[in-house]
């Protein structure tokens, strides 16, 4: 993938800084996409499970996926799992099919090796490191061939839970005046509040 690259720039632009792990996830996104045979998804037609937590190293890979799959936060079409491994499985909601992209352990291990992880590792953010260091491990993470960053699994079906239709009415708060959704409505001293105000004393 080259730096003039849409998608790099876009990804840059909503990640923030620059940083190894955000391309990698723009390489597994489109690894992904490219093994089902599927477009960006500009609805809800793709899901993204992400195999990552929180608050450890190389979350920085949610974005890049979110950017070249379509599966964002807002869209509510990408959900983490939790394991603390660096592997994205893409489904195609209409069929089920789905394609597993798991990152290979040398890709990890080069990152995890690299002089912009020790600065890293003293609590320094991403974006004041100099770029001297983090340009080379970048660079790696987008030239590199599909296959030496990932092993892409086989296209099989799996089942997933069915969604529920989009709600669209909403409640004003009797006690803040402030709109929300109303499946999240509770009533409070017999007045419809939001579940903040439910919660307060
Ligand atoms: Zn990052
Ligand atoms: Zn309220």
């Amino acid at each position: 993938m080259d730096k003039n690259d849409e998608l790099y720039k876009a990804g840059l632009l909503l990640h923030g800084h620059k940083c190894p792990a955000m391309p990698m996830g723009l390489r597994a996104g489109l690894a992904a996409l490219e093994a089902l045979g599927v477009p960006r998804a500009a609805d809800g037609q793709l899901i993204a499970l992400i195999e990552i937590d929180s608050e450890h190293c190389a979350t920085c890979y949610a974005d890049g996926i979110q950017m070249a799959t379509g599966c964002t936060f807002g869209k509510g079409n990408i959900r983490k799992l939790g394991y603390g491994k660096f592997v994205l499985t893409l489904v195609e909601v209409k069929t089920g099919r789905s394609v597993r992209v798991a990152t290979r352990n040398e890709v990890i291990k080069r990152n995890q090796e690299s002089e912009f992880i020790l600065y890293r590792k003293q609590g320094i953010p991403a974006s004041k490191i100099d770029l001297a260091l983090v340009e080379p491990n970048i660079d790696f993470i987008l030239d590199a061939a599909t296959e030496d960053l990932f092993k892409i699994g086989p296209v099989t079906e799996i089942k997933l839970p069915a969604g529920r239709p989009h709600d669209f009415n909403t409640i004003i708060c009797a006690a803040c005046g402030e709109v929300a959704v109303e499946r999240y409505a509770r009533v409070k001293n017999g007045q419809i509040v939001c579940m903040p105000c439910a919660e307060k004393n």
